[in-house]
């Protein structure tokens, strides 16, 4: 299963403080996390660890945090021969402070993210021929999102989209699209249909209408809806002792790709997603909660 994902990468940096600082407060007694995140980086780890053979197309920038990186991708059995490095910006960052109450602020700064553009991955055409499924997420430019969906569309091959966070999408890249995975959020938010808790069929035939050919919506702890033009399918959720939902998503997304890199989406591989993204939830953090195909097998059987 030749997976290739394109997106972003990030450090991010986690302050947990007491009270979140007021405009021109110091908050003296932080505890400091540094982990790697990015939905780009996340799904492809993703998808390598629940066994795509999966190659990462990334921009990263003149900063230590690249060569951590690539070295970090690489120990995850990711191909990394098509990251490009910025010499101009820093590696995208994420700023987030958590309170103990559980509120956050936080400064996304793309850097390096933002010069993926189309000019510099078009002659990556290559690494598309290998690939069964390109995968990509809405935290890279949306003209690099469209000219690649296309491109991919035009070799034959299957474009899972993840429009995380949430954007809109005309309508030559939603004709581009195989399989398009949204929250319920993102759904509403793309459809312009108000969710009210029971129109999941409406929004998703909206979807399914502006172009895409399966629309995937997740709902968290209720699980997943899935419609194409000729099934609708809807698992419930896993009962787990949820307590960190960060990467959720992403790794339901690097699951369903690698299943559905060399068949077509159904049940079982919308309930090996849904394992996968369960596990994810009972542990903390984005990278370190995602489970391996073992883990995800042993949970299912
Ligand atoms: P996002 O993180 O993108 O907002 P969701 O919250 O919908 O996405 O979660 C994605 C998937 O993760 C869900 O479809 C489900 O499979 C799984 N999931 C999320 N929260 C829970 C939970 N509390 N219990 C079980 N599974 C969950």
């Amino acid at each position: 299963m030749k997976v290739v994902v394109i997106g972003s990468s990030n450090i991010d940096m986690v302050a947990q403080v007491n009270h979140l600082p007021a405009p021109g407060e110091t908050v003296g007694d932080a505890s400091f996390i540094q982990s790697l995140g990015g939905k780009g980086a996340n799904q492809a780890v993703a998808a390598a660890r629940l066994g795509g053979s999966v190659t990462f197309i990334t921009s990263l920038g003149n900063d230590m945090y690249a060569e951590i990186l690539k070295k970090h991708f690489k120990k995850e059995g990711i191909a990394t021969d098509y990251i490009i490095d910025d010499v101009n910006q820093p590696t995208g960052t994420a700023l987030i402070f958590v309170a103990d109450s559980g509120e956050n602020c936080i400064a996304v700064a793309p850097g390096a993210n933002y010069s993926l553009l189309p000019g510099s991955i078009i002659h990556f055409s290559k690494v598309i021929d290998e690939a069964d499924i390109i995968v990509m997420q809405a935290e890279i430019p949306y003209e690099t999102i469209k000219r690649i969906a296309l491109l991919a569309k035009q070799k034959g091959k299957k474009v899972l989209f993840n429009p995380a966070p949430a954007c809109l999408i005309d309508e030559e890249l939603m004709k581009a699209i195989d399989i398009l995975v949204v929250n319920e959020l993102e759904a509403a938010f793309i459809s312009g249909i108000e969710y009210t808790g029971n129109n999941l069929e409406e929004i998703a035939l909206s979807l399914l209408q502006a172009g895409a050919r399966n629309a995937v919506i997740t709902l968290g702890s209720q699980g997943v809806y899935m419609k194409n033009d000729k099934e609708i399918i809807q698992l419930p959720g896993y009962k787990v002792n949820a307590i960190d939902t960060i990467a959720a998503g992403d790794t339901f997304c690097g699951a369903l790709a690698v299943i559905c890199a060399q068949r077509e989406i159904d049940r079982d591989a919308l309930s090996f997603a849904n394992a996968a993204a369960a596990i994810a939830v009972t542990r903390s953090g984005a990278q370190p909660s995602i489970p391996t195909l073992t883990e995800v097998n042993a949970f299912i059987h």
